[in-house]
């Protein structure tokens, strides 16, 4: 397994002493061992280009490279389909050390790992697997996920993209929009209905090389943050796929998508944790250095307070999220866990993003700093992937189940 060669070279003795997250203490060996390797990897060398590939909104094919060389994109995929085998906790891990460095490269990684290899991986049938995994583990070539349309993002079920069968194909009509790696991936997991009149029900699944006539792509979208990764359009005009390219059965593409958005949002929350805890540790440092009234304003139990609070907040989030990854790894419910999860870590991201700006003052708002870049990337924690509107209706939906039941 790459990933165990990776981390071999680490000691666990080493890596206590340097821990920083009190938490990992509790992590069985393997875990903290990946903790250690991705944060050293993103030490090296995610933070020092973060700034450049989000100032020139340009798709770091390098580093994904990389981190496909120490196993991460294809971290929850089983050995058999040449993946790392490793469970959801690990993934929480990896996702939340490596967008601590970059928030860009965190979501390419979350969508090619959860919603598309996960998607494959559960649904595929053998010869989907066999034609659309090989060459997509190790971050040379990436798949990217459809369902948003201009029309519908929190109401999916309203989706008006159209599959229809014509002989052996499938014709595809209709635009999804904000499709994140829409430029750079080479296939696509697109949700377009089948039968109208049946609303979610008529909703299917279809794989769909992303270099299949009739398919084009629109603008790369001017983002306020993640700008490491395109954000496009998907324009399907007569476009034709072959008919096995359904995924799972015919009408089940809706309840696929919100069973794969349970997991995605696993993967959500590690990225707005990366992005809080980066926020808590730039804040904390800055402060220990900036002197005002002639001592640190570290000293100063104001700005105490901010680190405090923004602590607690980014614990809390992180034990939410290994328990939501910890239950789906022991075939548990998960969906209000994960759903809970997510609210909980982006909001904490946007938060420590706020107070890591506010510590630095002056410094916290120019790009010098990277204080500016948390608070941008922040904001689309709490917006793709269910918004947290979304996720308090998914919430309470559950509560509310339980109670009844
Ligand atoms: C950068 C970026 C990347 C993205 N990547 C992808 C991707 O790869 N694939 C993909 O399919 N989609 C992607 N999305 C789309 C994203 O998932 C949607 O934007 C999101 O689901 C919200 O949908 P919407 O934008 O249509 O907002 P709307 O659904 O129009 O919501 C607008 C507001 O109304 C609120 N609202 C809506 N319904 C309710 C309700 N019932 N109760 C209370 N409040 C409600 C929302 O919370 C929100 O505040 C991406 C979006 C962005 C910005």
């Amino acid at each position: 397994m790459i990933f165990a060669k990776a981390i071999s070279r680490f000691s666990l003795t080493m890596l206590i002493k340097k821990r920083t997250i009190a938490s990992l203490a509790a992590l069985p060996e393997t875990h903290q061992m990946l903790h250690k390797t991705c944060r050293d990897f993103t030490d090296t060398e995610l933070i020092p280009i973060a700034a450049k590939i989000d100032r020139e909104h340009q798709y770091p094919a390098e580093q994904i490279a990389k981190i496909g060389d120490l196993g991460l994109m294809s971290i929850v995929l089983s050995e058999k389909y040449g993946g790392s085998g490793l469970d959801y906790l690990a993934y929480a891990i990896a996702m939340e050390e490596i967008s601590r460095g970059s928030a860009s490269i965190g979501v390419t990684m979350s969508i090619h790992n959860s919603l598309y290899l996960g998607l494959l991986e559960k649904y595929g049938n053998e010869q989907q697997k066999n034609t659309f995994i090989p060459g997509y583990t190790d971050g040379r070539k990436i798949g990217c996920f459809a369902l948003s349309e201009p029309g519908n993002g929190s109401d999916a079920g309203a989706a008006s993209t159209s599959a229809t069968q014509k002989g052996d194909r499938w014709v595809l009509n209709g635009t999804k929009c904000w499709i994140s790696g829409g430029y750079e991936a080479g296939t696509g997991i697109v949700f377009a209905t089948t039968d109208k009149s049946l609303k979610h029900k008529g909703i299917s699944a279809f794989i769909v090389p992303m270099n299949s006539n009739g398919l084009s792509r629109g603008k790369k979208e001017d983002k306020l943050g993640i700008r490491g990764t395109s954000t496009c359009q998907l324009i399907f005009e007569d476009c034709e796929i072959p008919k096995e390219n359904i995924l799972g059965e015919a009408g089940h593409g809706f309840k696929i998508a919100m069973q794969s958005l349970d997991a995605g949002r696993i993967g959500v929350a590690g990225q707005a944790l990366g992005i809080a805890q980066a926020s808590l540790e730039c804040a904390a440092e800055y402060a220990t250095k900036r002197i005002a009234f002639g001592k640190p304003i570290s000293k100063l139990q104001l700005i105490q307070s901010k680190i405090a609070d923004m602590s607690v907040r980014v614990e809390s989030a992180r034990l939410l999220t290994w328990r939501a990854a910890w239950l789906k790894d022991n075939k548990r419910p998960f969906t209000k866990e994960a759903a809970q999860a997510k609210l909980a870590a982006s909001e904490t991201a946007t938060f420590c993003a706020h107070q890591c700006m506010q510590i630095l003052g002056g410094m916290g708002y120019v790009s010098d700093m990277p204080a500016e870049r948390y608070y941008r990337e922040a904001r689309i924690t709490e917006i793709y992937e269910g918004t947290s509107e979304i996720q308090r209706l998914v919430i309470a939906g559950q509560i509310i189940k339980e109670l009844a039941s």
